[in-house]
């Protein structure tokens, strides 16, 4: 079929994240990947700013990668995971704990972040219920963050851009504490965490758990808050005995400059979500790992197992590509590519900080966000289009234009995407502030 025929079936039939059936967004095709290129069905060839959500960290197309999920499909696609095992689990396994925290011993393998989410949600509510804290049912979190689509996320999203309206008959009623404010720990005051405080304070005797974003909030905003904020967290949570539940689903695997973002902060969490990067971006997968004293005691009335366990469990497939992904981190130079990365973004991006659309520039590892004072929802029709045309993916939402490559990227490429990133910005200020 065409380029257009497809795009017109698409248009006709298919749900995009996010998307309207009667106002179809534009939509371009893309026929093959590679490196940090994304090949349109027009023979374009546009570099990917957006790693495919945080997820494509090596590249597409990667012949290691490639020959993992090769070598696994002769072998055992999928099996079951109830009642049978497989080396490839075994060796992730092995390889998240050994990343991970020390009091992180007990993996759950989830099929998605949204789902590694809901695990870690039950994990919560299972470990006072077996104690027979029945209460402690709700969760604590702050605004601005994102944790995923299904319904437990969803109530753990911002309330305002998290679409709570539409859905509040049927989503439990979680707190919020205010968005973390503090840039960096250099500039803390006790009252950043001040109304935190207090919202534990008072009702710790209902609450499971705390979930958040460390130290990145991703998809609520593009938002960075400093390593304090995480600390204090800690300190509440074991005061009041309430389990901390940190989101590194987009933060995990090195994207903020250490493996993990809490590494920062030199906290340990109860329960730590990772997704997205995990498989090096080839396919869908998750895990929820959890301390020892978590899973044991879960099981402290005698019958408690975790209530969850999705068809694809643990999936072979996943689990032996997710291996040669973490593999091939272990043996790249990551940090340096991660603090080059960060290191050009300041330099290139924050010139654009005068800009008069421009409200900031902010850059941690390697992330690169310009936020404008105004949103650009209803710019959609024109701006997917000019973006291609810069010879680059880059996917703005709200008021943001931001990037965050696969760490592969070089100095060139990473150019055009900052350049990129100052036309959308000055193309936008023509249309914006002309007005
Ligand atoms: C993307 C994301 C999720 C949801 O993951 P899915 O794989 O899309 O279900 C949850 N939390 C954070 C922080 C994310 O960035």
């Amino acid at each position: 079929m065409t380029e257009t025929e497809n795009l017109q079936f698409d248009a006709d039939h298919i749900w995009h994240p996010y998307s309207s059936a009667a106002y179809p967004s534009t939509i371009h095709e893309v026929v093959s990947a590679d490196g940090v290129r994304l090949t349109l069905k027009d023979g374009r060839e546009i570099i990917d700013g957006m790693a495919s959500w945080w997820s494509t960290i090596h590249g597409y197309n990667h012949p290691r990668l490639n020959q993992a999920a090769k070598d696994q499909i002769d072998q055992m696609s999928h099996v079951m995971f109830g009642g049978l095992t497989h080396q490839p689990a075994i060796d992730l396994s092995s390889k998240l704990i050994e990343m991970t925290a020390e009091p992180l011993q007990h993996v759950f393998f989830a099929d998605s972040g949204s789902v590694s989410v809901e695990v870690a949600i039950k994990m919560a509510i299972q470990y006072f219920f077996a104690q027979g804290q029945t209460k402690k049912q709700r969760l604590l979190t702050v605004r601005g963050g994102y944790h995923g689509d299904s319904f437990g996320a969803m109530a753990v999203c911002d309330p305002v851009n998290g679409m709570h309206s539409m859905f509040e008959q049927i989503l439990p009623k979680h707190l919020f504490a205010p968005l973390p404010t503090c840039e960096s720990d250099e500039d803390w005051q006790d009252e950043d965490i001040a109304e935190f405080r207090d919202l534990i304070k008072n009702n710790h005797d209902e609450l499971a758990a705390v979930i958040i974003e460390p130290l990145v909030q991703g998809a609520g905003g593009m938002r960075f808050y400093c390593p304090e904020y995480l600390r204090q967290i800690r300190v509440l949570c074991d005061q009041y005995d309430v389990l901390l539940i940190l989101d590194e689903i987009a933060t995990g695997f090195g994207r903020t400059g250490s493996l993990f973002a809490y590494e920062q902060a030199q906290i340990v969490p109860d329960i730590l979500c990772v997704g997205k990067a995990i498989t090096g971006g080839y396919m869908s997968f998750a895990a929820t790992l959890c301390s020892r004293q978590v899973a044991q005691g879960i099981a402290a009335d005698g019958s408690g197992v975790l209530m969850h366990g999705p068809t694809f469990m643990a999936n072979p497939l996943a689990c032996r590509v997710a291996n040669e992904s973490l593999a091939l981190l272990a043996e790249s130079d990551w940090q340096t590519q991660v603090a080059d990365i960060e290191q050009q973004l300041l330099a290139e991006l924050m010139p654009y900080q005068d800009l008069a659309l421009v409200k900031q520039v902010r850059v941690k590892g390697a992330i690169g966000v310009i936020e404008l004072k105004q949103k650009l929802d209803d710019q959609m029709d024109w701006l997917p289009k000019f973006i291609v045309e810069q010879g680059v993916w880059i996917r703005p939402f709200s008021n943001l234009v931001y990037i965050m490559p696969p760490y592969i990227i070089d100095a060139a490429d990473l150019t055009v995407l900052t350049q990129a990133m100052g036309k959308i910005v000055e193309q936008l200020s023509l249309k914006l502030l002309s007005r």
